[in-house]
């Protein structure tokens, strides 16, 4: 297949609580883009808020471990007592319809994602500095201090990983960040790798 039209997968990932989320929200919400969330499925609770098909899929631990089974998912991880992974149909539809797709997924589903599909683009969403990370997650509320405690260590093991990345992006500011995201995205579409079978094309000089 020619990589020219195929879409983009791209993976945001990063520690918990860097604010990977809020930063994705703001990339989609920029001007002229034609990015795709990919929907992830979870055994986690719904918070209050989300909505079920759009923040997610809340699924039960049996359906998650049918999916899994059925290798209908393109990775997955188990994150502070849940699942959490990425339905494999859905991004392969897209891709193949020429969709830049997103993932935001945390470090050990990157790797995978990697593996399987190295291709894609990898962003590291790291914050301005680990006290930064706590107080976000303190902030947020809505889990107890025994889970954050939990979710600080794990992402102390978490920034190890940075340098599987493409690309590592500091989230000092959420639209500084998604900016950079954006600016990685268009860069990534220039790159020749990915545009010289539709050069080559072009100027009739098929390989
Ligand atoms: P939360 O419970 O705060 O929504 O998410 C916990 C962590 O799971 C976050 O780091 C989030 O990015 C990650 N996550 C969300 N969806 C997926 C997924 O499909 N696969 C993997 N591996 N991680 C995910």
């Amino acid at each position: 297949m020619k990589l020219n039209n195929r879409g983009l997968l791209v993976v945001i990932s990063g520690p918990s609580g860097v604010g990977k989320g809020t930063v994705r929200k703001a990339l989609f919400d920029m001007p002229n883009h034609n990015l795709t969330y990919s929907v992830s499925m979870t055994t986690r609770k719904i918070r209050p808020g989300e909505v079920d098909g759009k923040d997610y899929y809340f699924v039960s631990k049996e359906e998650f471990e049918k999916k899994i089974k059925e290798g209908k998912l393109l990775e997955h991880a188990e994150f502070v007592g849940n699942y959490y992974g990425t339905p494999l149909d859905k991004v392969n539809e897209k891709l193949e319809a020429g969709s830049e797709v997103v993932l935001e997924i945390e470090v050990e589903g990157a790797r995978q994602v990697k593996e399987k599909m190295p291709d894609c683009v990898m962003i590291f969403i790291a914050p301005p500095s680990k006290q930064d990370l706590y107080n976000r997650l303190k902030k947020r509320g809505t889990e107890s201090e025994e889970i954050i405690q939990e979710r600080v260590a794990k992402a102390n093991r978490e920034f190890k990983k940075a340098y599987l990345y493409d690309y590592i992006v500091v989230n000092d500011e959420v639209n500084n960040a998604a900016d950079r995201i954006m600016a990685i995205i268009r860069a990534e579409h220039a790159k020749t790798a990915r545009t010289i079978h539709k050069y080559l094309e072009l100027i009739g000089e098929e390989e």
